[in-house]
């Protein structure tokens, strides 16, 4: 029987020769939110090492006995980010992809050093001017960038988005990859169980994946 897992890198693998690229360049974050230990390890003994969470408490509970027992492990923050979790965050994740906002920049970049950890870091743009979206909105993404990388040396290796819901994603993840073009940014993590082949299609090279691999979230 073919695994969910192997259902979703095979239409990443399709998608990324569709625009002629290869299935391996892009990163699939395995969304385990929500999911008890039990629905992961499934995916480890697998061989998936990537995976993403939304809230700093529900990871710091649940990853350290997993990644005892499986090496390799890479863990994305994927959701909002309060600054006074900064310091546990960088801990408990190797990547962040929610940096949003200069208050949290400045703490991340301070902490950072404090704490001697350098934790890569997408910049999450708000791409269709949604209120009830956290990122930075699109006309401020230079600047921000510009902040994030000069002032407060922080290593940013790219773009990360959720475009509006119910709306083709496809312009608003040429639109990410544009501003990454611009500021010479390569990673744009932008996709999900929705809309994953399109952002292929569209230049991503890493997808969020949660519903399509591990089922709904209730
Ligand atoms: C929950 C979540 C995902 C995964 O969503 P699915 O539709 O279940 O694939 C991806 N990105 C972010 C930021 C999320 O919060």
């Amino acid at each position: 029987m073919t695994s969910k897992l192997e259902t979703v890198t095979q239409n990443i693998q399709t998608s990324a020769i569709e625009s002629g690229r290869k299935g391996d360049d892009i990163t699939l974050v395995a969304v385990s939110k929500t999911k008890p230990v039990e629905d992961i390890i499934p995916l480890l003994d697998q061989g998936h090492r990537i995976f993403g969470e939304n809230k700093v408490q529900e990871a710091a509970g649940k990853w350290p006995d997993l990644r005892s027992n499986y090496n390799g492990v890479k863990l994305h923050l994927i959701g909002p980010l309060q600054s006074n979790k900064v310091r546990q965050a960088i801990h408990v994740f190797d990547v962040i992809e929610t940096l949003d906002r200069p208050k949290l920049a400045r703490a991340l970049s301070r902490i950072s050093q404090e704490e001697n950890i350098s934790c890569p870091c997408y910049i999450q743009i708000n791409i269709g001017h949604e209120d009830q979206k956290a990122g930075i909105a699109p006309e401020q993404a230079d600047a921000f960038i510009t902040l994030c990388r000069v002032s407060l040396s922080l290593p940013v290796i790219g773009l990360m988005c959720i475009p509006p819901s119910g709306q083709d994603p496809a312009p608003y993840f040429r639109q990410l990859k544009e501003i990454a073009e611009r500021n010479g940014l390569g990673k744009l993590s932008m996709g999900m169980s929705s809309d994953y082949q399109t952002a292929v299609r569209s230049g991503a090279t890493s997808v969020r994946v949660g519903t399509a691999l591990f089922g709904a979230r209730f």
